[in-house]
């Protein structure tokens, strides 16, 4: 009878390949190459496909129309760094202290990713991967942090926060960027200068599988654009949002480099392309305001309110994803990491203790249930946890609030009174997770914390 299962089962099988054949699929491509597009401090409300009108985003646009938008995409940080040590770890970065941005510089080997941590690089590396950082790391500034000793075979790019994008009146090239720990003469626009890199890791690894993790500084400050894109956002009299639109544009245009040299190169078919903002935009706290907006949101990068962490979210892969899918069940950067190593065929070990879960089954369509029963956040004294369409935070130092997201998007009614039953399960379930969490291995600076 078993025997007899077991052979259904295999003709089950090799009847859905079969048609997964015959509707132009194609056979599943063993190693697909993956593309981690990340934005630096870009609003919720700043991309054409969340409603932007001043400033145009064709190919962020036509990217999210060529795979799956999510509209309640997450990151497991406010701001920089904690967001991409989630990332390239797959895990809630406080697990591991990874709490702030890392500050101190090359003398710091205490604030980094720390190297007992393994990498998504480190991974696919492992899988056969060629692997390559191109922008900015942020994940500490120590030589024993440096990216190439966490998985990438090839660095090009700066180690801090934030960069200059142009050659300083007194300087000879832009500041701080190098190869591999080699320094570099760059002359060109930072956003430029790095949209030529990414298309020569294609270019130089096209027969693939590769991995390149494209983490743009823009659109952060220091606010600096070229002066030809500036002109084009004449129209936009607030001087900071215009040179925001002049950084923007040429982020965009940079995603759509890649993308028509994946076309070009006919590796559309056999490339995940994520991308996703670090945080939510600067609007009014800190060093960093840049002109972004993320209305309907409220609230800022630094806070957990939704303004600070939920951010334009894109799945794409062409026959492999749906186009033009909108996906609204809650979604964390968590998720790319295992999305990425699900799509490479590397199988997770219990003992890497991921959080993020593989999206593919869902965004197909395969799996209708919601990825996470809750998503969390803990940054310093704030916190906050969705559960449905449920929000408990903390973002001030006033007590934790409860908010209704379907009803009210912009946080604007607490029900923790109306609610009680609620606020005290949900918070209940952040007590728990929160135990769990290790003490920052260093601290936050507050708003002088270099961001
Ligand atoms: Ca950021």
């Amino acid at each position: 009878m078993r025997g007899s299962v077991a052979r259904a089962w295999i003709v089950l099988a090799a009847l859905l390949a079969l048609a997964c054949g015959v509707c132009g699929a194609g056979p599943r491509p063993a190693k697909p190459n993956i593309v981690i597009l990340v934005a630096d401090d870009q609003g919720f409300a700043d991309v054409g496909f969340h409603g932007c009108k001043d400033i145009p985003t064709p190919n962020l646009d036509a990217l999210a129309a060529s795979g799956v938008r999510c509209t309640n995409g997450y990151v497991s940080g406010p701001y920089c760094s904690p967001t991409r040590a989630g990332l390239l770890t797959g895990r809630y970065q406080q697990r591991f202290g990874h709490e702030f941005n890392p500050g101190g510089g090359r003398m710091n080997d205490i604030a980094g990713l720390p190297v007992d941590q393994v990498t998504l690089a480190d991974r696919l590396k492992g899988a056969g991967y060629a692997t390559g950082l191109v922008g900015k790391w942020h994940l500490g500034a120590h030589p024993k942090f440096h990216p190439n000793r966490r998985g990438f075979d090839e660095f090009f790019g700066f180690l801090g926060g934030a960069n200059a994008y142009v050659v300083p009146p007194q300087g000879t090239s832009v500041p701080n960027i190098q190869r591999n720990g080699e320094p570099v003469q760059e002359k060109e626009y930072l956003t430029d200068a790095l949209a030529r890199e990414a298309l020569s890791f294609i270019d130089r690894h096209r027969g693939g599988p590769f991995f390149l993790y494209l983490a743009f500084n823009a659109v952060h400050t220091p606010m600096h654009a070229t002066d030809e894109r500036l002109k084009r956002f004449e129209g936009i009299a607030e001087p900071r949002r215009r040179t925001y639109a002049a950084m923007l544009a040429a982020m965009d245009e940079a995603v759509g480099k890649v993308r028509e040299r994946l076309r070009t190169a006919g590796l559309e078919e056999n490339t995940l392309v994520f991308y996703f903002s670090d945080n939510g935009g600067p609007t009014m706290m800190g060093t960093t305001v840049n002109g972004s907006r993320n209305a309907p949101l409220r609230g800022s990068k630094r806070q957990t309110l939704e303004g600070g962490i939920r951010v334009p979210f894109v799945f794409s892969w062409k026959g492999r994803l749906p186009a033009g899918k909108v996906y609204e069940q809650p979604v964390i950067q968590l998720d790319v990491h295992s999305t990425a190593l699900a799509a490479a065929g590397v199988e997770p070990k219990p003992e890497w203790k991921l959080d993020g879960v593989d999206l593919l089954p869902y965004l197909q369509g395969r799996k209708s249930e919601p990825p996470h029963e809750r998503l969390y956040w803990r940054f310093g004294e704030q916190m906050a946890l969705r559960q449905g369409d449920w929000k408990l935070v903390k973002y001030d130092a006033t007590p934790m609030k409860l908010y209704n997201l379907a009803r009210d998007i912009g946080e604007s009614q607490d029900l923790s009174e109306k609610e009680p039953e609620r606020f005290r399960e949900m918070e209940a379930a952040w007590q728990k997770w929160n135990a769990e969490l290790m003490k920052p291995l260093w601290g936050g600076r507050g708003a002088r914390d270099a961001e």
